[in-house]
């Protein structure tokens, strides 16, 4: 992924690149509920089987265009493969999909580009043109004792039964790299993620933990837009992972999923990381956030009060299980004052900035029903931290979406927060996803 052609300025809000993917697929956590088409979540009275694939029984589709359309384009080729894996209760990774359609194009597929725009004269690329970081990748046992099973697996459900017809263990090899190195993870409107897809000309783009463009979709049609002025196309830079991550998850999550270390400058700055994720001073009269460096946690700079490493650890193990937790609690007993009282043990301990309060009320917004007094205040309370965090004009998607949900869910109280915060979301949402993007159009007028 890497962008070097020169064309000048872009400006905040231009739209970088918009693409088709050059195959993609529904997660597989999600195959039950969403069009294999157009990702949409389909609707509880769509969830019988006529909106499934009759053949394999493994797709569903939102409508019978829907299913044409996808069955044209890949799913005549695919449909006996995955009619073995329903059989089989086999639900493989999302790669595997996304490399059974690879080898199910055909030949000339392999020499076109995909159609997009407006993409700065730079010159198109074709799947041969797709990089990754095969060094890396060579020095990890589990890729290449996983890539011969791989293989394999690929030929069984692609029909292949003499061996001689299988592509070889480097072809298999150098996409299994391809794909892993250049998928983008495809979100719907609410930043959840729906599928994964590889995109051609989106993949130039190289990662950044502090990025000056964003990634978003409508389906599986990618947009790569600006958040920042760039002044050259060669310095793009997008995030592939959660930005609001602390450091070491970041890195951690970048090398797994793409095989390379992240050297950008939020990463070379452990000192500002350990700042944003502080723990809250143990002096109870003290507002001062404990930077909480890489298990080492240093006295309170302003009060000098200490905190004891095992009582941190402990703090971050429930910080790091919360979302789990709370996930049981509203399967188990959907109770809300338990989920409160969870969430509160983990406000207690968190410095009010650190950003992993802000997932934290956004898994709370989400669970908690719109009619509970205090959901209202947990969108705008991560939002608070985000525009704290972000390089001000605060413009980023997840911040966008934030604001939104904020205003929604304000509507009941006071209307003064809810226009506050909807002016917000529109200002970020015209950026981050255009005027035209349908989350846009669909935003009220006042
Ligand atoms: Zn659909
Ligand atoms: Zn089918
Ligand atoms: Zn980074
Ligand atoms: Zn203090």
């Amino acid at each position: 992924m890497t962008a070097t052609t020169k064309s000048g300025m872009i400006k905040r809000g231009d739209l970088i690149l918009a693409e088709e993917p050059f195959v993609y697929t529904v997660s597989g956590n999600q195959v039950d509920s969403r069009c294999s088409n157009c990702l949409k979540s389909l609707q509880q009275d769509d969830n019988n089987t006529k909106s499934r694939c009759a053949a394999c029984k493994y797709s569903r589709y939102c409508s019978s265009k829907c299913q044409k359309i996808d069955w044209k384009r890949s799913h005549k080729a695919e449909c006996p493969g995955f009619k073995l894996l329903e059989e089989r209760g086999f639900r493989p990774p999302d790669h595997f999909f996304l490399m059974l359609k690879i080898l199910l194009k055909s030949e000339e597929a392999f020499e076109q580009t995909s159609i997009c725009e407006p993409y700065h004269n730079s010159p198109r690329r074709t799947y041969e043109d797709l990089i990754f970081h095969e060094d890396e990748m060579r020095l990890s046992k589990d890729v290449m004792d996983y890539v011969p099973q791989l293989r394999l697996i690929l030929a069984k459900y692609m029909g292949i039964d003499d061996p001689r017809d299988l592509p070889s263990e480097q072809v298999i090899f150098e996409m299994f790299g391809k794909v892993k190195c250049n998928s983008y993870g495809i979100l719907d409107d609410d930043l959840i993620t729906c599928g994964v897809g590889l995109y051609l000309n989106a993949s130039v783009f190289d990662h950044s933990c502090r990025p000056n463009a964003c990634q978003i979709f409508d389906g599986a049609r990618i947009f790569i837009r600006a958040t920042e002025d760039i002044a050259d196309f060669s310095e793009v830079r997008i995030s592939y992972i959660d930005r609001f991550a602390p450091l070491k998850q970041r890195q951690d999550h970048i090398f797994e999923g793409y095989f390379f270390t992240c050297t950008c400058s939020s990463c070379s700055n452990p000192s500002k990381d350990a700042e944003m994720f502080a723990l809250r001073c143990a002096n109870p009269k003290c507002d001062h956030g404990i930077p909480c460096d890489q298990r080492a946690y240093l006295p309170c700079s302003a009060c000098q009060t200490s905190l004891a490493p095992e009582v941190a650890d402990a703090t971050l193990l429930t910080v790091a299980n919360f979302s789990k937790t709370l996930d049981e609690i509203a399967k188990k007993t959907g109770d809300l004052v338990e989920m409160r009282a969870a969430a509160a043990t983990v406000e207690r301990s968190l410095h009010p900035m650190n950003p992993l309060l802000a997932s934290l009320y956004s898994t709370l917004g989400r669970v908690m029903p719109p009619t509970d007094e205090n959901a209202e205040e947990f969108f705008g309370k991560a939002a608070d931290i985000y525009r704290h965090w972000l390089p001000s004009p605060a413009v980023d998607p997840l911040m966008g979406w934030t604001c939104l949900e904020a205003a929604y869910e304000s509507r009941s109280g006071d209307p003064a927060p809810s226009r506050r915060y909807l002016v917000e979301a529109q200002q970020i949402l015209h950026i981050t996803h255009g005027p035209d993007h349908p989350l846009c159009r669909k935003l009220p007028r006042f």
